[in-house]
């Protein structure tokens, strides 16, 4: 039997018979009356059991089911003051889907705090926790606004090869894989292929795809695979053109997700801060001396690590920015295909940082290729290794810059996870590879 299909996001008490689809979360039985917690992907319904009103064989059906079994129930509403949608069902028909295994790997909806390896080894359980869920829908959410604003600014979408021969970042991150009995690599970002794309026409192109990346980092932020978002565009008078892109991105990345992800920020708790652009721009140099005022030691040179990310991040946010840009870092820090800046040791290259923690980098390219083939050797790379891409370089090539951005950091930073793996639904690490 079936009445109006409804979730708990639709029902209503005129709706009469009505049907409904999802996980029995709780069962509470009290002789003469029993209570059934149901939950679907919008929220929970009431089921009222009253013993003598149900048949005998839905009753028992129900009552005896284990927690997280999926029923499908037919019934007719009751208006109820005791529940948070007005209303219970008193069921009439029953199927019962399959029925959970007991115990439960981990909680749904207990009040214990579950450890990250438990959450993650169980993970389609522990999506079925609404906040979690919440997390992924917005996910959804931003990722369609990137695509959005990306087309809408003249970009096309592009698909580079994961499977490279050489990668871009030299030797030390690159996964190393048989292919057919040769040596092969997965992609580390789309950079050579994306720059590759600046030399034909396809000036503004930009790419989400995964990126893979052999470090034994074991942090929170670092994961072995993730979703990059790149960008590239031609024809720039410098990097400037591309951190405005981003901005323009960005801005209307988090308008989105607050507008479409009401709902789930609510669940979530959450309120996404929109900072207008221009986004503040410090130089690295700044950086070091508002490092060092704080009594550290830093160098011309040395490497933001973490603590000297949130150091910057505390002092942006005294200042009540979130997201700003550090640029000119050293050039022995960037990669080769990063511009010098003129004759300095700097390079034209940029940070986007956000709540402390760098989400993206960027800056603009070399495009002159005696230069670039200089840079390789300067870096230690073998410019025969990468002839398939300086050859885009000899015959033609505008002046270019673009980003990577990491989606999952992004995501990270906006909803203010703990965690990158907590906006991932299958996070790959150091030590982890299923599920
Ligand atoms: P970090 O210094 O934080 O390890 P990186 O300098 O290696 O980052 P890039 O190579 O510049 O990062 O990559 C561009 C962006 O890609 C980063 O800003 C970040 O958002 C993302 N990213 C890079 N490596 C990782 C990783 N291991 N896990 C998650 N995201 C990453």
């Amino acid at each position: 039997m079936i009445g109006l299909i409804r979730d708990s996001s639709t029902i209503k008490v005129d709706d009469k018979i009505v049907t409904v689809k999802g996980w029995i979360q709780d069962i509470k039985n009290l002789g003469g009356i029993s209570f059934i917690t149901l939950r679907d992907k919008c929220g929970t319904i009431q089921i009222t059991l009253p013993k003598k009103k149900v048949e005998e064989n839905i009753f028992r059906n129900l009552v005896t089911l284990t927690r997280e079994s999926t029923v499908i129930i037919t019934g007719e509403t009751k208006k109820s003051d005791q529940t948070a949608l007005g209303l219970e069902i008193v069921p009439i028909d029953v199927k019962v889907c399959s029925r959970a295994d007991t115990p439960l790997p981990m909680g749904i909806v207990d009040k214990v705090n579950v450890e990250m390896d438990t959450r993650l080894n169980n993970r389609f359980i522990d999506i079925r926790r609404p906040d979690v869920r919440s997390i992924f829908e917005l996910r959804s959410i931003m990722m369609k606004s990137i695509v959005d604003v990306m087309t809408r600014n003249g970009f096309v979408q592009v698909h580079t090869p994961k499977i490279v021969g050489s990668g871009a970042e030299g030797g030390a991150t690159l996964f190393k894989i048989d292919y057919f009995g040769r040596s092969a690599y997965l992609a580390q970002s789309p950079q050579l292929y994306k720059q590759m794309l600046m030399s034909t026409g396809l000036d503004r192109v930009f790419e989400i795809s995964p990126a893979f990346r052999a470090e034994k980092s074991n942090t929170n932020r670092h994961v072995t695979e993730f979703i990059s978002f790149d960008g590239e565009l031609a024809w720039i008078d410098s990097q400037k053109d591309v951190m405005s892109v981003i901005e323009i991105v960005i801005d209307h990345v988090l308008k989105e997700v607050s507008e479409k992800g009401k709902k789930q920020l609510e669940i979530l708790g959450k309120k996404i801060k929109i900072q207008s652009p221009p986004y503040p721009v410090l130089t690295y140099s700044e950086c070091i001396e508002i490092i060092n005022n704080l009594g550290v030691n830093l160098k011309d040179g040395d490497d933001f690590g973490t603590k000297e990310e949130k150091i910057i991040g505390d002092y942006m946010a005294s200042k009540g920015k979130d997201l700003y840009f550090i640029t000119e870092y050293p050039s022995a820090s960037k990669p080769f295909y990063i511009m010098n800046k003129d004759d300095t040791s700097y390079s034209y290259s940029f940070d986007l940082d956000f709540k402390g923690q760098e989400i993206s980098s960027g800056g603009q390219r070399e495009h002159r290729f005696d230069r670039l083939v200089s840079r390789m050797k300067e870096s230690e790379l073998d410019p025969n290794d990468f002839v398939f891409y300086t050859n885009a370089f000899k015959y033609g090539m505008p002046p270019h810059g673009g980003w990577g951005i990491g989606i999952d950091r992004l995501l990270t930073k906006m909803l203010d996870l703990q965690n990158v793996r907590d906006g991932i639904l299958f996070p790959r690490d150091v030590s982890r590879l299923s599920p």
